[in-house]
């Protein structure tokens, strides 16, 4: 099991938490901004005619407005990928805009050793971690170093920093405490990233199944919620296939739970090796899987759940003590175009429901069931067999029932 890669856009589901955070920190800078705007307005009432004063209100007032803008984006909901990326910069180069104006107004030397604003690039960077998106820690953290190194080396370029009118407003100018300054935005920069890893390869456990790696029930609920929304909007078709190991509580019966736990997995990885990068496998119950194939018709998928059927009933699973034990699975599939599933939703007329797609998946699998198992059912199959006749007690206690 891996985590995804560090430069890679984050799962839906950390997508998710990445826009709360978002949201929480565009809460903090209305906040923080509003704070800051305090000295330029006390200043500006002093003395509304000094040029410095009108600039540092003017810039202040600026970036209020921006945060305001960005704090209204993203209760909207208006979310786009991108926004994570721009609000960062923004908040890291307001901290660079502060120290710009110490270099104009004041002196390159009181820009460089800066205490308290220059400690806010790290709030700026350490806030990253809240869009759980590495790509943002990074982005940001090489900003910010740019920028005060940047500046460093115009202060460099153009001012002599050890001239003592400087160093008497200001303290000395030591190279060495700048390099490390630029270090620390290095490590805060590290620190971000380490904990948005963490994030997603807790998330990335949490999403899967313990027995067999794909994922579990609750990322599945999630996922489909998800997809049928994107699937809706572009008009894509979405196929959904429920299977059930045939017959499987007397491979526990007859051989153990480990090799019950063995039989699962093997038709976890047949299912894993077998479907594209965009489907999704989950185990949904025991020894029952769920399928959710965005872009493929329920026809379509049928055919490849059958033709996978095939193949498991071709490859016994050895047992590793020279027996070995043929597996079969039923399947019900569903999806668009094919089915409509609405549900009536009180007072909103008809909604898309995921809960209906998998309910008409899982009658066509009890379809396939009592139509004597080792079978495939979708939207179109017709149900010959009269479900009454088969009762459970018609059930074959060897496992390696064929296909009918
Ligand atoms: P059918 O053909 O109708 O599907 O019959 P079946 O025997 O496959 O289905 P049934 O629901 O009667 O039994 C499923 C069994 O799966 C019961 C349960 O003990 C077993 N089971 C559930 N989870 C696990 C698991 O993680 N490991 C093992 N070894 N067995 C499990
Ligand atoms: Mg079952
Ligand atoms: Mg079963």
């Amino acid at each position: 099991m891996t985590t995804p890669r560090l430069w890679e856009r984050p799962d839906p589901a950390l997508a998710a938490a990445g826009i709360e955070g978002e949201t929480v920190v565009a809460r903090v800078r209305v906040l923080v901004m509003a704070l800051l705007l305090i000295a330029p307005i006390y200043n500006l009432v002093q003395d509304p005619t000094l040029p410095m004063y009108r600039t540092g209100f003017a810039v202040t007032a600026a970036a209020n407005l921006i945060a305001l803008v960005i704090w209204w984006y993203v209760e909207r909901r208006t979310w786009q990928p991108w926004i994570g990326f721009a609000s960062s910069s923004f908040d890291v180069t307001v901290v660079s805009l502060g120290l710009l104006s110490f270099f104009l107004v004041a002196s390159p030397l009181v820009a460089l050793n800066s205490k308290v604003t220059f400690e806010m690039y790290f709030l700026a960077i350490l806030a990253t971690s809240l869009r759980y998106d590495a790509r943002i820690c990074i982005v940001a953290g090489a900003l910010a170093v740019a920028q005060y190194g940047g500046m460093w080396a115009a202060g460099v370029q153009g001012f002599d920093l050890h001239d003592p009118a400087y160093v008497a407003e200001a303290g000395p100018y030591l190279p060495v405490d700048l390099a490390t300054r630029l270090l620390l935005l290095g490590i805060a920069t590290l620190v971000a990233v380490t904990i948005v890893r963490r994030a997603q390869r807790l998330l990335y456990l949490a999403a899967r199944d313990r027995l067999t790696g794909v994922f579990n029930r609750g990322h599945f609920d999630n996922a489909l919620q998800q997809v049928v929304e994107v699937t809706s909007r572009t008009g894509q078709p979405l196929a959904l296939a429920l299977l059930d190991i045939d017959h499987f509580k007397s491979i526990n019966d007859q051989h153990g739970h480990a090799r019950g736990d063995q039989a699962i997995r093997a038709v976890a990885s047949l299912l894993m090796q077998s479907m594209r990068r965009t489907d999704l496998v989950a185990r949904y119950g025991g020894e029952e899987f769920v399928v959710l194939m965005p872009g493929t018709t329920p026809e379509a998928a049928l055919l490849r759940i059958e033709q996978l059927r095939e193949t498991l009933v071709q490859t016994p699973l050895l047992l590793g003590d020279g027996r070995a034990l043929t597996l079969n699975y039923s399947a019900g599939v569903a999806g668009t175009p094919g089915d409509v599933f609405f549900a009536a939703s009180a007072g909103l007329g008809s909604v898309k429901a995921p809960d209906v797609l998998v309910a008409l998946a899982d009658e066509r699998l009890l379809a396939a069931k009592r139509a004597g198992r080792g079978r495939c059912f979708g939207p179109e199959t017709q149900v010959t067999e009269p479900p009454a006749r088969r009762s459970s007690g018609s059930r074959r206690s060897d496992a390696s029932i064929q296909s009918a």
